[in-house]
């Protein structure tokens, strides 16, 4: 960010008055621009216990594969935006419950917010969008788990085969680090109790 979006001055990197961080403002007009972590969001769609993934027509992660998901979009809700997401990259039209929102991940070293939700594909017409390159539904012992794309698509893939028997889907939070060594660990910071099933 160089110049102000309102006046066009350069922008100087300083910490406003009264606040504890350096921001991007505008000596000119007084304005302050923010940056705030992004919202990923997007769905686990499930057909007869076996899981749709897409297969990544884009960088990064070209040819793996993942959960139908991204960025969330102004004046969206993040459920409506993975329900968009679901139908650009899957061409899939899902089914969603009362009991959607399934993991929550902090990703601080790269300032994003993962969000998946369960759904349920209303059909089997799915076909691959502009961002993928093969589109297609997995049981647990074929999901290809060393060609998964991203840390926190394996770990909602791992919990999802973990909770089917149980037919018990709570809702989990994670915070993700990524280390120096490009190590990532994954932590759970919070866990629902699911008592009964909410339909
Ligand atoms: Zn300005």
């Amino acid at each position: 960010m160089k110049y102000c979006h309102h006046c066009t001055a350069p922008l100087i990197l300083r910490i406003p008055e009264g606040d504890d961080r350096e921001r991007h403002c505008c000596n000119e007009c007084n304005a302050i621009f923010y940056v705030n972590p992004k919202n990923v969001v997007g769905t686990l769609p499930v057909f007869e216990e076996r899981v749709l993934l897409c297969k990544r027509a884009i960088q990064p992660r070209l040819g793996k594969w993942t959960l139908p998901a991204g960025f969330m979009e102004n004046g969206e809700s993040s459920l409506d935006g993975a329900i968009r997401e679901t139908r650009e990259e899957a061409g899939a039209e899902v089914i969603v419950r009362a009991d959607s929102l399934y993991t929550l991940f902090n990703l601080p070293s790269i300032n994003q917010v993962y969000m998946f939700f369960r759904a349920e594909l209303a059909n089997l017409d799915f076909t691959p969008g502009y961002e993928s390159e093969q589109v297609a539904l997995f049981d647990e012992a074929n999901i290809p788990w060393e060609e998964i794309a991203f840390p926190v698509v394996r770990s909602t893939l791992e919990h999802y085969f973990e909770d089917l028997p149980k037919q018990q889907f709570p809702v989990r939070m994670f915070d993700v680090h990524h280390g120096e060594d490009r190590q990532i660990t994954t932590r759970l910071i919070s866990h629902s109790h699911t008592f009964h099933k909410v339909d």
